[in-house]
């Protein structure tokens, strides 16, 4: 088997041993059995967010498999084991009545990989909502209930991310028992609905909105749609300090004419000024537009130029060769180092 068989964007060569999980006994006892052997383990997902060598993996990829959605716990209480489809347990949120996650829909991967780097769109976080991850650890051999405050969620990561201790066995999420959505907080999705930010309309009708805006850019799986053979973002909305987005600005203004404005979002939660601004805007203005295309099989994504393709013929190495001449033309024109979002196996940017 290829890896590239279980990963979105459609790159990575072969697995040493591969086990498929379909039950919490199963998945603990695979990933006991490879540590017991001092094997290497991968735990894969939906593969969305991974991007793994050419030469593949030398060691056991332990395949998250497993089902279960409950509604113990109180009205607005929803768990969902590792291996249920994300959108698939949005879509049921939603159905039940139940807000909070409405504005992640169309998201692809497992339940058990969004507290990995606390994933989001259009305003919404898992970790505005979760109230608890059930892991195994492969460093005590237990399992335990990790409550919100000791995952450490920041944007897009936790302490879950880039650490290999725990295997996320269920997500538990408390959400808001109503017809309507959470306050609509990201502009674009607020303008798309015809409300003022802070408005709400109801949940199903936030959800087919982000779905259709997301189809828009390419950043909802289909097969038929080249765009959508991707990671996702590749990079990470870059967070500056007030000096940095000054360089910024300074940069912006020789490059694109005197009355240029940078984008920016403030970063909620931090009381010194850090804004976010979008990496998209960096790499158009340092001259990587939509469907930029160095010719060696991956391209930017027409619809989204945070979206690195395969176009079909690309090889993990092609991809982050685009990777690296961006993440530097960026760097050279704002000073600013762009990180990748994706989680990268057996490879460096
Ligand atoms: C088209 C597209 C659009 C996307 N849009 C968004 C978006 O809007 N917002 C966003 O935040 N992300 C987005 N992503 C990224 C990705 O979908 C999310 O990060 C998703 O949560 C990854 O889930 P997965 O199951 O595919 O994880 P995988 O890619 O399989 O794994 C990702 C990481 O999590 C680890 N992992 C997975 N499951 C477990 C587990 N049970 N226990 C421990 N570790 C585990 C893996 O080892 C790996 O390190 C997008 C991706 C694509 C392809």
């Amino acid at each position: 088997m290829r890896l590239a068989d279980y990963t979105t964007v459609r790159l990575g060569g072969p697995a040493r041993a591969f086990v498929r999980a379909e039950t919490e006994r199963e998945l603990i006892d695979a990933v006991r059995t490879a540590d017991a052997a001092a094997e290497p383990v991968l735990i894969l997902g939906g593969g969305s967010n991974l991007v793994v060598s050419d030469e593949g993996f030398d060691g056991t990829v332990i395949q998250v498999a497993t089902r279960g959605v409950s509604r113990d716990g109180g009205p607005g209480v929803l768990t969902a084991a590792a291996g249920e489809d994300w959108d698939a347990v949005v879509a049921r949120s939603v159905a039940e009545g139940l807000a909070g996650l409405e504005c992640l829909s169309g998201i692809p991967g497992l339940a058990g990989a969004t507290p990995i780097q606390n994933v989001g769109a259009y305003g919404q976080e898992v970790s505005e909502t979760i109230t608890g991850v059930r892991v195994y650890d492969r460093a005590t051999g237990d399992v335990s209930q990790l409550p919100n405050e000791r995952c450490g969620f920041g944007y897009r990561t936790s302490r879950f991310r880039g650490a290999d201790r725990f295997v996320v066995l269920s997500v538990t999420f408390d959400l808001a028992v109503q017809v309507l959505s959470a306050p609509v907080r990201y502009a674009e999705l607020a303008a798309a609905l015809g409300v003022s930010p802070g408005g709400q309309v109801e949940s199903a009708e936030a959800r087919a909105a982000v779905i259709e805006l997301r189809q828009r850019k390419g950043m909802v799986i289909d097969p038929a749609d080249p765009d959508t053979r991707s990671v996702g973002s590749f990079f990470v909305n870059p967070v500056l300090d007030p000096p940095a987005l000054a360089a910024v600005e300074a940069a912006a203004r020789a490059r694109c004419g005197p009355d240029t404005r940078v984008p920016r979002f403030e970063v909620s939660g931090s009381g010194d000024g850090q804004v976010k601004v979008p990496a998209a805007w960096l790499i158009e203005r340092a001259g990587f537009g939509k469907g930029y295309n160095p010719g060696d099989g991956a391209r930017i994504s027409a619809k989204h130029t945070l979206a690195l393709v395969n176009a079909g013929t690309a090889s993990t190495s092609a991809l982050l060769a685009l990777a690296r001449e961006i993440r530097d033309g960026v760097r050279d024109t704002f000073g600013v180092s762009l990180t990748p979002e994706p989680v990268l196996i057996g490879v460096t940017l």
